[in-house]
């Protein structure tokens, strides 16, 4: 590790108390080697919809750690596609903490709010392929249909699994709800586009060589009702077109690799490896989240803890073995 060694342990748990933060959720991680001398181009792709915390300093370091002991690259992407949930001071403040916690950043950010031609094109294709179809549906009609048929409201990841209600809308009813105006988002037909392109393998660094079950999100949005993308179709795209060879994000978002291994897929561009990483907990054993305030590098800092301080917090000694 390029940083510096706890000066004590019983130090290191004494800070993590000050802020509420308990250790690790399960661990250690183990940094990946590339296969065949590869080197390893990897990312760090928050959103600004908060400040970043400490689970994100641990990511971001995961990522650059795991680039630069191969002689790879790390890079930075700003997945700002929610225009109501994103804010200018949150991104100033993604740069502003990385560079203070000196976690730099190879080469020009990406924006994805500058990229929504790209989505667009990625749409067109899908469309011609016949697995994604227009969804009217508002949230509260999706939690009603969920709870009349006597299921759990949410499935994996804490988002709903769609029932499917456009996804048999005739021809005639698509077309005059969307000649009224009817705001409408676009969902992949799961079950279609799985059987396209038949089974699907990624090699998950921690978990071995994995087998896609897309189906287990649903029929997930690929275009939100107001923009011409969702987090599923900006993060594959720009994966591959950042040339990331390994993504390594928290464990929270294995679930989700299913479906971009299936848009990977439909879209014929490459798959990257992957490893999902630990995630940290506060001490009520939740994980961290942007609500928790205390725990923010920005609040860190103004509370004059230092970069190293951070670090021996993170015990990264304990949790990340080369
Ligand atoms: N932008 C996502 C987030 O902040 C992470 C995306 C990813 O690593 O795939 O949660």
């Amino acid at each position: 590790m390029s940083t510096t060694l706890p000066r004590s342990a019983g130090q290191a748990k004494q800070l993590r108390e000050t802020v509420g933060l308990a250790a690790m959720l399960k661990g250690p991680d183990q940094l990946p080697t590339p296969p065949d001398g590869e080197a390893f181009r990897t990312r760090f792709a928050p959103s600004p919809t908060g400040y970043l915390h400490i689970g994100h300093a641990y990511a971001a370091l995961f990522a650059r750690e795991t680039a630069h002991a191969s002689g790879g690259k790390f890079l930075l992407r700003v997945e700002d596609i929610d225009g109501h949930r994103c804010r200018p001071e949150f991104e100033d403040a993604i740069y502003k903490d990385l560079n203070w916690m000196e976690l730099y950043w190879d080469g020009t950010p990406w924006r994805q709010s500058d990229r929504m031609a790209i989505y667009e094109a990625a749409l067109k294709e899908l469309d011609a392929l016949g697995v994604i179809y227009p969804c009217f549906c508002s949230r509260k009609q999706i939690r009603a249909q969920i709870e009349e048929a006597g299921q759990a409201p949410h499935g994996v990841h804490d988002e709903m699994i769609y029932p499917g209600i456009c996804r048999n809308l005739d021809a005639k009813e698509r077309e005059s709800r969307m000649s009224r105006g009817q705001a409408y988002a676009l969902r992949l037909d799961v079950a279609k586009a799985a059987a396209k392109v038949g089974q699907l393998f990624w090699q998950d660094f921690r978990g071995g060589l994995i087998e896609a079950r897309p189906q287990i999100l649903g029929d997930a949005v690929i275009a939100r009702k107001d923009t011409p993308t969702s987090y599923h179709l900006a993060v594959t795209i720009d994966d591959y077109m950042q040339e990331i060879n390994l993504v390594t994000r928290g464990e929270d978002l294995f679930e989700v690799t299913h479906v971009h291994r299936l848009l990977q897929a439909l879209l014929g561009i490459k798959t990257p490896y992957y490893y999902h990483h630990n995630l940290l907990a506060d001490k009520t054993g939740a994980r961290l989240s942007k609500r928790n305030r205390a725990i923010t590098l920005r609040n860190l800092r103004d509370n004059r803890k230092t970069p190293d301080q951070i670090w021996d917090m993170l015990g990264l000694q304990e949790h990340v073995a080369a």
